[in-house]
């Protein structure tokens, strides 16, 4: 007879991987499979920061920023190999948000996580401290810290650890079809093989609500819209170890940050989409960009000078928000199907993906074999 896995789940991104991981290491049996390679999808196409998200207090997102500060500390502490604080610098810009506004969030973003070994916020004279960097009319800069990580080393060393603790993990290996046959979820899989499980995870990021309608046929209840975010890739436009945080008049913001040592990385956009399959970056989103960027820096840029750019689309939970404030925060939405669980997980950023998976295996204890181990992710490195 056939194995019976613990758990199964669908989808390779940082939160599959990162389930798989802290459940494999628990001692339960885990197999996960993904249609690409591991973290080869939404997981590879992030702005690559382990951030609170200063900009979700503005939608007063205290929760979630708070989870946020929390988990880029522990996350920094388990992967400082792929890691390294940057600092962020957002000058004052006349009439978008009031210096008080500013500060008021940088305190709060400094003290709402609690200790942290990250440096606090500062306010200074730009052009004393970087000269010919901006435009003459930026005079104050505001400085923060967040963390840059390899997003999709993270994913790959998640998934990795949990195949040192014997989790099954398969590449290129789409789930065709999940159907419940005599007690038991069967998993077929695109090589024709079938998979036994107790438990079923959906973690297939975008794909979430096409996994669930067509390969395990169940309709979900929960609305996603689908919102691309974009980044153009430069050469490096100044050479000072430092990022910028830019406020466009949309009231959105946009990252300059430095990149693989001779790049700035530029994102991102906002446009929503019909399907979860990436059509990469458009026209206007690439002039949307540069333009951002040619508000502040003396040097100006062009298309000429886009050497590269990459896009990803992010399954938001709908809550009737314009797309900048619909929230990043997750939803699990469980479902029961003849005694056995389907959980799909909605939303996430990458920053959280530990802590999503620790909760995922409260959630479903009751599904789940009793082992000697409780949560354990939070001390031992990825490496
Ligand atoms: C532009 C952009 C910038 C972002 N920047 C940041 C940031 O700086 N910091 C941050 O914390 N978060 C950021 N995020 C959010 C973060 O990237 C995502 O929350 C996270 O990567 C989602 O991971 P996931 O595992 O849910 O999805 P994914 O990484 O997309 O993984 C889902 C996987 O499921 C697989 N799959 C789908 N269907 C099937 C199937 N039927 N069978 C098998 N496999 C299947 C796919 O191949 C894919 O690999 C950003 C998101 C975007 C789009």
């Amino acid at each position: 007879m056939s194995k019976i896995f613990d758990l199964f789940i669908i989808g390779g991104g940082i939160n599959g991987a990162g389930i798989a991981r802290d459940a494999a290491g628990r001692g339960m049996s885990v197999c996960l499979a993904d249609k690409g390679e591991i973290g080869g999808a939404t997981s590879s196409w992030s702005t690559k920061l382990i951030h609170g998200g200063l900009r979700y207090l503005e939608n007063y997102e205290f929760k979630l920023v708070r989870e946020s500060l929390k988990e880029r500390e522990i996350v920094y502490k388990i992967a400082k190999s792929i890691s390294k604080p940057i600092p962020f610098i957002i000058p004052y810009a006349d009439k978008i948000r009031p210096a008080w506004l500013i500060r008021l969030g940088l305190f709060l973003y400094d003290n709402l996580g609690g200790k942290s070994n990250i440096p606090k916020s500062k306010t200074f004279d730009l052009k004393k401290k970087f000269p010919n960097i901006l435009k003459e009319k930026y005079k104050t800069g505001f400085q923060y810290f967040d963390i840059q990580i390899d997003d999709k080393k993270l994913t790959k060393l998640n998934a990795q650890d949990a195949k040192r603790n014997k989790a099954k993990i398969l590449e290129h290996n789409k789930v065709k079809k999940a159907e419940i046959i005599e007690n038991e979820w069967v998993i077929s899989l695109e090589n024709g093989k079938k998979i036994k499980s107790k438990v079923l995870i959906n973690a297939s990021g975008p794909w979430i609500n096409e996994t669930l309608h067509k390969n395990i046929k169940i309709k979900s209840k929960k609305k996603i819209r689908l919102v691309k975010g974009s980044h153009i890739i430069t050469k490096k436009l100044y050479k000072a170890d430092i990022a910028f945080t830019f406020q466009n008049t949309d009231k959105r913001i946009i990252f300059v940050i430095p990149y693989k040592g001779k790049f700035s990385l530029i994102g991102t956009t906002e446009v929503e989409v019909n399907s979860p399959e990436n059509k990469g970056i458009s026209k206007n989103e690439i002039k949307y960009l540069i333009k951002s960027v040619n508000n502040y820096l003396k040097k100006q840029i062009s298309t000429k000078d886009v050497v590269d750019t990459y896009s990803g689309i992010r399954p938001l939970i709908e809550d009737f928000n314009k797309a900048s404030k619909v929230t990043r925060d997750y939803i699990f939405d469980l479902k029961v199907i003849k005694k056995l669980p389907l959980l799909n997980i909605y939303g996430g950023k990458l920053t959280t993906y530990r802590k999503l998976s620790e909760k995922v295996l409260i959630d479903l204890k009751k599904f789940l074999p009793k082992t000697k181990k409780g949560p354990w992710t939070d001390k031992k490195k990825l490496f």
